[in-house]
């Protein structure tokens, strides 16, 4: 099945840049350089981002905010709003970079929304972190939030997010906690053991809202086989329930089993798995409307670049099949430019193995959660937490 696609690039992406810091934007260039060099560019329309306005992001984030992230562009020692921080440093420009990715991921939702595309992606979006008040976690500006808002804004009428990044979403939930038009479902790695400390099964949205916020808190080491099948028992049957407009994801891949900074141990084959199910779940749920980005991804030569050209190639509807050799351009690259570490050899990196189907009753930390998952938001649905057909 092929599908209409289109993705937002643009080389000024490339100025978000935290200086020495785990999310080095490299890491993008080194993933359309493996697209382009895979044929995935050439099946899908690439577009230029323009940085989001004031009015916009006014929409997203609070006046003095926006004040501060212009105030910190230009001033390397202010401190405040969560910027200054080890997470969050300032640097020149910051501003306009922060608002570029912004622009970008509102391009694409709307692109999406006149049905331009089917499917629209910007990997350098995805930045769930940020608040309407302050910075947090690697991200300024909630592109995430100004991506949902505007497609509201042009008469979506309920918009579904699925964030499987391993960090909780906690921007985007916060943004729309109370508002029952927007179902925020996360999947993450247990917060008690990880940042930013928020998502447990017990976060449902409040008011009018109870139930549209939704989170599986998995435990530190949960595989492919494990994750498989946690998403397979929550997300689909809340889609399905809800029937969005549009189908939002964020695909952070920092559940990679060697990503420096979180504990899930997914596969690159394990993360191309649930990309797959997003997509499938948008055209049979969301009439096929998918708007995709990044996000969390530490794994800069072996894990981002291939999981985002999966991601990419998945939003075209022709996949890249697992067993298929890394181009030796890209390589050749990754060596001319000075990398020393071990490159990756193929587009795959293991047999994904069938997950099993959750059953109620299972034992065990990751099966618990999973329960505990749907006992608190399935009844708000009008779905059984203890069917797994439901
Ligand atoms: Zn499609
Ligand atoms: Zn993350």
């Amino acid at each position: 099945m092929e599908c209409r696609a289109g993705a937002i690039w643009d080389d000024g992406y490339l100025a978000y840049d935290f200086g020495d810091h785990p999310l080095n934007p490299i890491r993008l260039d080194f993933t359309m350089r493996l697209a382009r060099s895979l044929g995935v560019l050439d099946r899908l329309e690439l577009r230029p981002a323009h940085a989001a306005d004031e009015q916009q992001l006014l929409t997203v984030h609070d006046a003095d905010y926006l004040a501060a992230v212009r105030r910190a562009s230009d001033d390397p020692t202010f401190s405040g709003y969560g910027l200054g921080t080890t997470d969050d440093p300032v640097f020149a420009g910051m501003y306009d970079a922060s608002a570029l990715v912004a622009g970008g991921s509102a391009a694409a939702a709307t692109m999406l929304w006149r049905g331009e595309f089917e499917h629209a992606v910007n990997i350098a979006g995805g930045l769930h972190h940020a608040m309407r008040g302050y910075a947090s976690g690697f991200c300024v500006f909630n592109d995430v939030v100004l991506a949902i808002t505007t497609l509201l804004a042009a008469g979506a009428k309920r918009v579904a997010y699925v964030d499987i990044d391993v960090h909780h979403g906690d921007g985007v939930q916060a943004a729309f906690y109370r508002d029952p038009r927007v179902l925020t479902i996360s999947l993450h790695q247990d917060p008690r053991t990880l940042f930013p400390g928020t998502g447990m099964a017990s976060e449902i949205g409040e008011g009018a809202a109870e139930g549209t916020a939704v989170n599986v808190a998995l435990p530190p080491g949960t595989n492919d086989r494990g994750w498989l099948r946690a998403f397979h028992a929550v997300v689909p049957g809340l889609l399905r329930a809800f029937r969005p407009d549009v189908l939002v994801t964020q695909c952070g891949c920092d559940t990679h089993h060697e990503d420096p900074l979180a504990n899930l141990e997914l596969s690159i084959d394990g993360q191309r798995a649930a990309i797959a199910a997003l997509h499938q779940l948008a055209h049979e749920t969301a009439g096929g409307r998918w708007l995709a980005f990044g996000g969390g991804g530490y794994g800069l030569v072996r894990c981002v670049p291939r999981t985002w050209t999966h991601l990419l190639a998945e939003a075209t509807g022709v996949q890249v099949a697992p067993s298929t050799p890394i181009p030796a351009e890209w390589t050749k690259h990754l060596r001319d430019i000075g990398y020393q570490g071990r490159l990756p050899e193929s587009m795959g990196e293991t047999v994904l193995r069938p997950y099993e189907p959750w059953q109620p009753g299972g034992e065990g930390w990751l099966d618990g959660a999973i329960a505990a998952t749907r006992r608190a938001v399935y009844p708000l649905h009008s779905l059984d937490p203890d069917d797994p057909r439901d």
